[in-house]
């Protein structure tokens, strides 16, 4: 347990040696990732201007072609949103008004929004409280006659346990369609994120790893078949034009995102090393700091177990993230957990450290979901982790001073 009166500074921790820094630490600087390669960003968004091709065509193709290799999958149809993905990935199966789609209570809204505006109903299996991901264990006794597709979401930038999941798919016929909005080049086992369920889905919303200059999404796929249908549902279900196959809608990605994002994602791999880079810097400081406590022992214990006092957790200290075995973490987000956590804000606050709550309600306990009839407990390891984790800064241009400075903060909240 640590002192929280007196916590250590980093000089006493000794492996670093580092002078926090004092200035204020953004959650995310696109600032600073923009300076790096501004130049080149400007010259892809000359090229557009001068062809005055705007929607689709060559730069949207290209980009298509390139994630799609990226991500290990045949086919890429670039989209509006990665709200537009998971939709538009869930019309391409003809999802039907009263279709169940087993899906997971801790992610952000768009994962269920998406099957609701359907008319199809989003059932809730709770979380693994390691990794945040569905866990298999409990989808099969959710599964009715009705059920058609299980939404994994990777969250965070860890991807789900998705041989079970498509062990579960095969044997009951169902599609797995993979949420990947925050897992662009995570790994399970050697496969890509997108690449193992019948559909992946992407954002590029700017705070992604690969985020565009505005909203931007991508449906991948090794089937073609599927391709050819989100493809069709992407420009109203027309082929030729003004003669529809399909009642679609205008799910366009911009030629201007795409050419951004043609020259963001040669920098990916670079950038997801610094994120990784920084988790392990963070995870060298809270353990120098005598803050990080046990992971798998803390979250044996549940929520209750540690109201009640039968974890360390309550003591003081954080919960660091999991990373489970055989995958590639591309941290998304650096998610701690805390029973102090309004404690560990304010401390952050005071020192102008970002940090966000990703996320604080679960999706079943939604005031617009109501109609679901879920209720608080339903779900517990989901609402244990809305109750106590917190994102803090991990994008790849923080510094070592600013990592110790993050986390002298959380020692004086902690
Ligand atoms: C960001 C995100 C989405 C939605 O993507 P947008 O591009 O913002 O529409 C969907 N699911 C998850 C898990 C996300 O993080």
């Amino acid at each position: 347990m640590i002192d929280r009166h007196n916590p250590p500074t980093t000089s006493e921790r000794g492996t670093w040696n580092l002078q926090p820094s004092t200035a204020p630490v953004p959650l995310l600087d696109l600032k600073a990732q923009y300076a790096a390669i501004r130049e080149e960003i400007r010259a892809a968004m000359d090229r557009v201007a001068d062809s005055q091709y705007f929607i689709l065509g060559p730069e949207v193709e290209a980009l298509e072609q390139e994630v799609a290799a990226y991500s290990g999958c045949a086919h890429g149809i670039g989209v509006s949103s990665g709200t537009d993905a998971l939709l538009v990935a869930l019309m391409a199966i003809d999802i039907q008004p009263g279709d169940e789609v087993i899906t997971t209570p801790y992610s952000f809204f768009a994962t269920a929004g998406s099957i609701a505006r359907l008319g199809a109903v989003p059932i809730f299996v709770d979380i693994d409280p390691l990794t945040f991901n569905i866990d298999p264990a409990g989808i099969e006794a959710r599964i009715t006659a009705r059920t058609r597709v299980i939404m994994p979401v990777h969250l965070y930038g860890q991807m789900a346990e998705m041989d079970a999941i498509m062990d579960i798919a095969q044997r009951h016929h169902l599609v797995v369609i993979e949420d990947a909005a925050q897992a662009i080049g995570s790994e399970y086992r050697g496969r890509r994120a997108g690449s193992i369920g019948h559909m992946g889905c992407f954002s590029f919303f700017p705070s992604k790893n690969l985020g565009g200059f505005g909203d931007g999404g991508m449906v991948t796929t090794n089937d073609a078949a599927l391709a050819e249908r989100v493809r069709l549902l992407r420009g109203h279900g027309a082929h030729p034009k003004y003669y529809h196959k399909l009642i679609g809608g205008n799910f366009r990605l911009d030629a201007l995102q795409a050419a951004v994002l043609r020259v963001k994602l040669k920098y990916l791999d670079s950038w997801t090393e610094g994120r990784q880079r920084n988790a392990a810097i963070y995870r060298q400081l809270f353990a120098d700091g005598g803050l990080a406590l046990d992971t798998p022992q803390c979250l044996g214990a549940g929520c209750r177990a540690r109201a009640e006092g039968a974890c360390a957790l309550r003591l003081g200290g954080v919960v660091l993230p999991y990373e489970a075995p055989e995958r590639r973490h591309i941290y998304n987000q650096f998610v701690i957990r805390s029973t102090r956590r309004d404690n560990v804000m304010a401390a952050l606050k005071e020192r102008k450290i970002g940090h966000e709550i990703y996320y604080p309600v679960p999706l079943h306990l939604q005031e617009c979901f109501a109609y679901l009839g879920n209720k608080s407990g339903d779900l517990p390891a989901s609402e244990c982790a809305a109750a106590e984790t917190l994102a803090l800064p991990i994008y790849p241009e923080l510094t070592e001073e600013m990592l110790a400075a993050v986390v002298d903060a959380v020692a004086a909240g902690a």
